[in-house]
C-alpha cells in the first residue's frame, strides 16, 4: 500500500453498512497521525470495528475556526491528517471546505479518498434520469427557502436533495405547490437493513406523509422540469426547419 505523506487525507466512510470503505481507506486510517472526526464517538463506532487505534480530534462545525487553524499548524509542522465526517463523503454538506481552504492556501497537499454518498448510491438506483443532476444537500430551513425552490422549479436536471424525517412532508408539500406533479423518489436509509425506495409524484408521498411517518435518513430526488426541456426541444427543432 501506498506510503502516507504529509497531506490532509478526505476520507469518505460508510453511510450505513460498514462494509462499505475501500481497502486504501482503512489503510491511510490506520496510518496517519490524527485523525480529524466530526463525532469521534460516532467515528469510534467505524475505527472500532477496523480495529485503528490512531489518535482522533473532535472538527465540527462549531469549532471549525479554531480547529482549522490548529490543524494547518499540525499539518505545517509535517503531520498527516486524516478527515472523516459521521458519514459518507467529508465536504458533502459536511464540514471540510474551510480545512480544504485552509490547506491550499498553506500549500498543504489535498488527497481525496473516494468512496460512498448518500446522493449517489440513492441517484443511481432512482430511476431518475441520471445523465445530468444537481445537488442541492438541504434546502434552507427559513430565509431564502422560498426563493431556492422557485429557482429549482425550472430546474430542468435531476434535483437532489437532503432532507430530515420531521420536514420532509411539508418539503414535499411545498415543491408539489410550486412544481406541479411531478415525478419523485424517497430513498430511504440507503445500504441499511430497512433501506427502501419509494416512488410516486411529488403530491402521492405529500398526501401519503401527512399521516404516515417515515423514519431514518432520507435522500428526495425530484425529476427535473422536462416540460421545459421538451419545449426548448421543440422551438429549437421549429428555427431549424424554418
Ligand atoms: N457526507 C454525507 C454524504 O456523503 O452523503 C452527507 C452528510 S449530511 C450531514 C447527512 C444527510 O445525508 C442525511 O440527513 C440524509 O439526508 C443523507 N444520508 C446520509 N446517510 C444516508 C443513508 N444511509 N440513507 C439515506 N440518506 C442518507
Amino acid at each position: 500500500m501506498e506510503s502516507i505523506e504529509n497531506a490532509l487525507y478526505l476520507v469518505a466512510t460508510p453511510i450505513g453498512n460498514l462494509a462499505d470503505i475501500s481497502y486504501r481507506a482503512v489503510h491511510i486510517l490506520n496510518s496517519v497521525d490524527l485523525i480529524a472526526a466530526e463525532d469521534t464517538r460516532t467515528s469510534s463506532v467505524l475505527l472500532g470495528h477496523y480495529n485503528i487505534k490512531t489518535t482522533t480530534q473532535a472538527y465540527h462545525s462549531h469549532n471549525i475556526v479554531t480547529q482549522t487553524s490548529k490543524l494547518v499548524d499540525k499539518l505545517k509542522s509535517g503531520m498527516s491528517v486524516a478527515l472523516i465526517s459521521d458519514a459518507g463523503t467529508p465536504g458533502i454538506s459536511d464540514p471540510a471546505y474551510q480545512l480544504v481552504n485552509a490547506c491550499i492556501e498553506n500549500q498543504i497537499r489535498v488527497i481525496p479518498i473516494p468512496g460512498a454518498a448518500a446522493f449517489i448510491s440513492a441517484l443511481i438506483a432512482s430511476g431518475l434520469q441520471t445523465q445530468s443532476f444537481v445537488f442541492e444537500g438541504f434546502l434552507p430551513h427559513k430565509k431564502g427557502r422560498q426563493s431556492k425552490i422557485l429557482a429549482l422549479k425550472e430546474e430542468e436536471r435531476t434535483i437532489v436533495l437532503y432532507e430530515s424525517p420531521h420536514r420532509i412532508h411539508k418539503t414535499l408539500q411545498q415543491l408539489a405547490e410550486s412544481f406541479g406533479d411531478r415525478r419523485c423518489v424517497l430513498a430511504r436509509e440507503l445500504t441499511k437493513k430497512f433501506e427502501e425506495f419509494i416512488h410516486g409524484t411529488l403530491t402521492e408521498l405529500a398526501e401519503r406523509f401527512q399521516t404516515q411517518s417515515v423514519k431514518g435518513e432520507l435522500v428526495l430526488l425530484v425529476e427535473g422540469n422536462i416540460k421545459r426541456k421538451n419545449k426548448i426541444r421543440e422551438n429549437k427543432y421549429k428555427n431549424d426547419i424554418e
